[in-house]
C-alpha cells in the first residue's frame, strides 16, 4: 500500500512557530533557514520566555535549544537600546559553543538589528574590548574571560534583561561553578535566569534553586519508553563532521544499496541543498518539503515509486502519514530533535515484516542525543566507522559476485557460449572468465572507487566524567593537561576563514609526520583556529611538522592546546 502525504491538518497539528507568538521579523528569519516547525523544545519554551518567565530545562545539543531560548531573548530587546550596554548575557562552556550560538543569534536577529559578539579565551581582548566599547547586545561567554571582562570593567551587566546558563552541567564540570557565582553577583536582581543542561545532577538542581525564581521546568529526553513500539529495523549511527556529510551519505548509499531511501533533514534549506549536491553525484534524488504544492509532492512520489528516483530527500513536515513500498532504508542527515522523532522517522520502514535499516549521520557534538534516543527507545543504535574505499571494493566485488552467482543459476547463458568457446582457443578459461567478470564490475557503478574519497574518521569525545579540568577551577584559564585518554589537543591559528577543512589538516600531519589518519583523534575547526587531538606521545613531532610546512598556503602558529592563550 501507498499513499501521497498530504498537507498537515491544522487542527491536529503541533504549533507552527506563528502560534508561539513571535514577531513578524523572526519568523521572516525561520522561513528563510527553512525552518519547517519548532522542535518539542522550542514549542515549549518560548511561551513561557517570552512572558519573562524563568526557565529551567533539560535538553541536549540537537534538540534546537540554543533556538529555544534565542528567539525569545531577540524578541524582547528592547527598540531603542541608548547605553550599548548588552540586554542580554549567554555563558557557554566552550569557545566554539560561543561561536556557534552567537552564529546563530546572528541568523534569527539579522532583521532585528541584534548586536552580538562572542568572548572566549582564545581571542586577543583587543578585539574583544572595541567591540564591547562600539556596544553590543547579546554577549556570547565562556565564563572565565567574561569575569575579566567584567573585573576590567569593559564588560557591564548593569542593563541585563536576561542571563542564560547553556549547558551548564558541562560548565560545571569544567570548573567553572565558582566564575558563574561571582557572574551573577553582578547582574541584576530582577533578570531572567534561563539555565539549560543535558543532565540534571543534584549540583545542578543546587544551581537552579540558588538563582531561578519559580522556573519553568521542561524535560524533553523523557525516560519512559515513547508511545507505540519502535519498530524492529536494524539501527546504527556513523560520526561524521559536517563537511564530510554529504561524502559520507554518498558512501553509505553505495555500500547499502538500498531499493530506495528516504534522507531526513531538519530544514527546507537542506534539503534543497542536499538534493543537489547528491544529484550532482549521480544519484537521483528527490526534495519533499513543505514548501511544495500538493502536485510537485504528487509528482516526486510518483517518479519515486515509478523507479526513477531513488532518493528522497525530505522533513519531518513532509514525510508525516508517507507510505512507501519500495522504502528499505532511512536515512538521518541531522540527529532527530527528539526521540519522538527519530521513531517517527525509522517508522517509514521495516513495515509489515519488511526488513528495515535506520542510519543516522551524527556530528561528534550530537554523540549524547544518539544515547537519549538508545535509552527513550530501549533499542540499541550501534556506532560503526564509515566505510572507507577499501570496505567500499570489498562491498562491491561482493555484489558483483552475488550478481554472477544469479546469473549462473538462471539457464540463458548459451547465447554467449561461441564467445568463451573462441577465446578459449587463444586464451586459459580462468583469463577468459576474469575479464568477463571485470567487465560487468565496472558496469555496475562506472568509477565509483576510482572517484572516492576517504572520509576522516572522527572519535567520540572523551566522556566528561573523564575529561580534564573535571572539578578544577579556572576554567577557560587553566592550563591544558594531558586527555585522560592519552590524547592532547594541538592548536593551529587557521580556521573556516583561511579555508580550512579537516582533510587539509589530517593531510598536512600525515605528508609532514609518520602519523597515520587513524592515529588522529577528533578536529574542531573554529572560524579563526583549529584544534586536533593527537595521541602525546606524538604531540611534539605533529607541532615540529606543522610548524615547518603550510597549510592551505599558509604559515600557523602552532602550538599545544592551552586555554589561556592570548
Ligand atoms: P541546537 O540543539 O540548538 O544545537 O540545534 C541543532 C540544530 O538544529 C541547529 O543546526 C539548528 O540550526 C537546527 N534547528 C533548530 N531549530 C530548528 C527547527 N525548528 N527546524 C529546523 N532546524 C532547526
Amino acid at each position: 500500500m501507498s499513499s501521497t502525504p498530504v498537507l498537515p491538518d491544522p487542527s491536529t497539528e503541533p504549533p507552527a512557530f506563528a502560534d508561539l507568538g513571535l514577531r513578524s521579523e523572526l519568523l521572516a528569519a525561520l522561513s528563510a533557514l527553512g525552518y519547517e516547525e519548532p522542535t518539542p523544545i522550542q514549542r515549549e519554551a518560548i511561551g513561557p520566555l517570552l512572558a519573562g518567565r524563568d526557565l529551567l530545562g533539560q535538553a541536549a545539543t540537537g534538540t534546537g535549544k540554543t533556538a529555544a531560548f534565542a528567539l525569545p531573548l531577540l524578541q524582547r530587546m528592547p527598540d531603542e537600546r541608548p547605553t550599548g550596554d548588552p540586554v542580554a548575557l549567554v555563558l557557554v562552556p566552550t569557545r566554539e559553543l560561543a561561536v556557534q550560538v552567537s552564529e546563530a543569534f546572528h541568523r534569527y536577529g539579522k532583521d532585528l538589528g541584534a548586536r552580538v559578539l562572542p568572548i572566549y579565551g582564545g581571542q586577543p581582548i583587543g578585539r574583544q574590548l572595541r567591540a564591547l566599547d562600539n556596544g553590543v547586545d547579546v554577549v556570547v561567554a565562556t565564563p572565565g574571560r567574561a569575569l575579566d571582562h567584567i573585573a576590567r570593567g569593559t564588560l557591564r551587566l548593569g542593563n541585563l534583561a536576561t542571563v542564560v546558563l547553556d549547558e551548564a552541567d558541562e560548565m560545571l564540570d569544567m570548573g567553572f561553578a565558582e566564575d558563574i557565582e561571582a557572574i551573577l553577583e553582578h547582574t541584576p536582581e530582577q533578570r531572567q535566569t534561563v539555565l539549560f543542561s543535558a543532565t540534571m545532577p543534584s549540583r545542578i538542581d543546587g544551581m537552579a534553586r540558588a538563582h531561578l525564581t519559580d522556573p519553568v521546568r521542561i524535560l524533553i529526553a523523557r525516560e519512559q519508553p515513547v508511545a507505540g513500539e519502535a519498530p524492529r529495523v536494524r539501527q546504527s549511527a556513523y560520526l561524521v563532521a559536517r563537511a564530510h556529510k554529504p561524502a559520507a551519505l554518498g558512501r553509505v548509499l553505495d555500500v547499502e544499496s538500498p531499493t530506495a531511501a528516504i534522507v531526513f533533514c531538519r530544514s527546507r534549506e537542506e534539503v534543497d541543498r542536499l538534493t543537489e549536491t547528491m544529484n550532482g553525484r549521480g544519484y537521483r534524488a528527490e526534495a519533499l518539503h513543505g514548501g511544495m504544492s500538493q502536485e510537485q509532492r504528487d509528482r516526486v512520489m510518483g517518479r519515486l515509486r515509478g523507479g526513477t528516483a531513488d532518493l528522497l530527500v525530505a522533513t519531518d513536515v513532509a514525510a508525516r502519514g508517507l507510505d512507501v513500498e519500495q522504502l528499505s532504508h532511512v536515512v538521518n542527515y541531522d540527529v532527530p530533535s527528539a526521540p519522538e522523532s527519530y521513531v517517527h522517522r525509522i517508522g517509514r520502514v521495516g513495515r509489515a515484516g519488511r526488513e528495515g535499516v535506520a542510519i543516522t549521520l551524527a556530528e561528534p557534538r550530537e554523540h549524547r542525543m544518539l544515547k537519549t534516543i538508545e535509552r527513550v527507545t530501549g533499542q540499541r543504535i550501534t556506532i560503526d566507522k564509515i566505510p572507507t574505499v577499501a570496505d567500499l571494493r570489498t562491498r562491491r566485488l561482493e555484489l558483483t559476485q552475488a550478481a554472477l552467482r544469479e546469473s549462473l543459476l538462471e539457464d540463458d547463458l548459451d547465447p554467449f557460449r561461441v564467445i568463451v568457446e573462441t577465446l578459449s582457443d587463444e586464451f586459459d578459461l580462468m583469463e577468459v572468465a576474469l575479464a568477463a567478470v571485470k567487465l560487468a564490475h565496472e558496469a555496475t557503478l562506472p568509477g565509483a572507487e576510482e572517484a572516492a574519497e576517504e572520509i576522516p574518521q572522527v572519535a567520540v569525545r572523551a566522556p566528561r566524567e573523564s575529561r580534564p579540568g573535571a572539578d578544577a577551577r579556572g576554567g577557560d584559564r587553566r592550563p591544558a593537561r594531558p586527555r585522560s585518554n592519552g590524547t592532547t589537543q594541538v592548536f593551529i591559528g587557521l580556521g573556516r576563514r583561511a579555508g580550512v577543512r579537516p582533510q587539509d589538516l589530517v593531510g598536512a600531519i600525515t605528508g609532514e609526520t609518520g602519523i597515520r589518519g587513524r592515529d588522529i583523534g577528533s578536529i574542531e575547526i573554529a572560524d579563526r583556529f583549529s584544534l586536533v587531538e593527537v595521541p602525546i606521545a606524538v604531540a611534539d613531532e605533529v607541532i615540529a611538522g606543522l610548524r615547518g610546512s603550510t597549510i592551505k598556503g599558509r604559515k600557523a602558529t602552532v602550538r599545544r592546546d592551552r586555554d589561556d592563550r592570548p
